[in-house]
């Protein structure tokens, strides 16, 4: 019998940090790779948040706080909603933890019970079946195919749902796809929801500030109020303030859930380090700016990847409308043969040669929906032009 339990050994390293990694430690051993793995943004911290970080070390500010996170990011937090999404939320329904990540695998804990049913839509970021399994939760794929823009068919959800379904998790923008619900879409999921009481909504509104061509990003607790009792909102400074690496995400929610979650936090993490929450403050406070040079930059950079792209028309990139990623479908490489003879046989294959070939990309296998690779444009113009041609040319030696 195995010393390890069987919900570890059911899961796996997340694929997205591991090519990450995998593609830095290429670069250090003195490979060129172009990084199209990294799913984080290639600007630094702005400099207001380094200095408020700065400011409570020196301050010291450097002892335990409440396990939800101090009173005044809870401030901030609540005051984000209100001013971003007209979202009222009281201090108890607010929880913060380390990453955005921590906060889904502790409301996932807090809620569910051995087999338990969670609807993860998929293309899916990599964590959440994951999360799911090691909770001991069963998840439920439910396919958004790119006829229907990876979004959820209404019916399709409602088919899923069963009398064991705790949560459906509802990511807009989309990590790998950058697809984006509308207002009416909303709606609609809504329809159904309403219809099945005891189905949550777990929002991931990670890539809320990253969108383009002007469109609005929603909530579906801006089109349906009622679900309130019902919906967990989780949110982080990881992407739109590019602070990854200072780990800290938030949540809003039912105060059951949230009293819940603190019971899981106080015996695990306690909470995120102060120092990040206290930087995370400004972020929340003082960003407008940069949100929106940033936005700038990233619809330039999407819009100068698809340029390159189009060159090559084997290659099928789907245009995100939010995030940095975007999602390409290489069904027409399936079968080919590199030099060696080898075959390409999946997205996997594929992604293993582009980076022998000098590209690191996620392969859409990690996401729950193959024949696709995932890249990040998080990257500079000159990287996203010398990373297409790459793509191009090696993919261009199939045969
Ligand atoms: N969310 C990012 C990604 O999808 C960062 C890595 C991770 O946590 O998965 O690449």
């Amino acid at each position: 019998m195995s010393f390890f339990s069987k919900k570890v050994t059911r899961i796996q390293p997340s694929p997205t940090i591991s090519i990450t990694a995998k593609a830095k430690k290429l670069k250090q051993e003195g490979k060129k790779i172009i990084d199209f793995s990294a799913g984080e943004p290639d600007f630094d911290t702005p400099d207001n948040v380094k200095d408020a970080g700065i400011k409570a070390i020196k301050e010291g500010q450097t002892k335990y706080t409440p396990v939800n996170g101090t009173k005044e990011l809870n401030e901030a937090i609540i005051k984000k909603f209100k001013r971003e999404n007209n979202l009222v939320f009281n201090p108890e329904e607010i929880t913060v933890g380390c990453g955005g990540k921590q906060v889904i695998y502790n409301a996932l804990l807090a809620t569910i019970e051995k087999g338990d049913e969670i609807i993860i839509p998929s293309p899916f970021w990599v964590s959440y079946p994951d999360i799911t399994i090691l909770v001991e939760g069963e998840p439920v794929v439910l396919d958004c195919s790119l006829e229907n823009n990876f979004k959820i068919n209404p019916q399709d959800l409602e088919n899923k749902i069963t009398n064991r379904t705790k949560w459906l998790i509802l990511n807009s923008p989309s990590n790998p796809t950058g697809a984006m619900y509308t207002e009416q879409e909303l709606q609609n999921l809504a329809k159904i929801l309403l219809k099945h009481p005891h189905v949550w909504i777990m929002c991931d509104d990670l890539y809320e500030h990253i969108i383009f061509d002007d469109l609005e990003f929603k909530n579906i607790l801006q089109v349906e109020s009622s679900l309130k009792s019902r919906t967990f909102i989780v949110n982080g400074v990881s992407k739109a303030y590019a602070m990854t690496g200072w780990r800290l995400g938030y949540g809003a929610g039912p105060k059951e859930l949230i009293k819940e979650i603190s019971k899981i936090q106080s015996q695990s993490t306690t909470h995120t380090s102060s120092i990040s929450q206290f930087a995370a403050i400004e972020a929340l406070d003082n960003s407008d700016e940069f949100i929106k040079k940033n936005k700038t930059i990233f619809q330039e950079r999407r819009d100068l990847f698809f340029s390159k792209i189009k060159e090559y028309q084997s290659l099928k990139a789907f245009l995100p409308q939010g995030s940095f990623y975007v999602y390409v479908g290489c069904d027409e490489l399936m079968g080919k043969k590199k030099e060696d003879g080898t075959e390409i046989k999946n997205d996997l294959d594929l992604s293993d040669y582009l980076l022998d070939e000098g590209v690191a990309v996620v392969p859409g296998e990690a996401f729950g929906y193959s024949n696709f690779f995932r890249i990040s444009f998080a990257t500079s113009n000159e990287n996203i032009i010398e990373g297409c041609k790459k793509i191009i040319s090696a993919c261009q030696k199939l045969k």
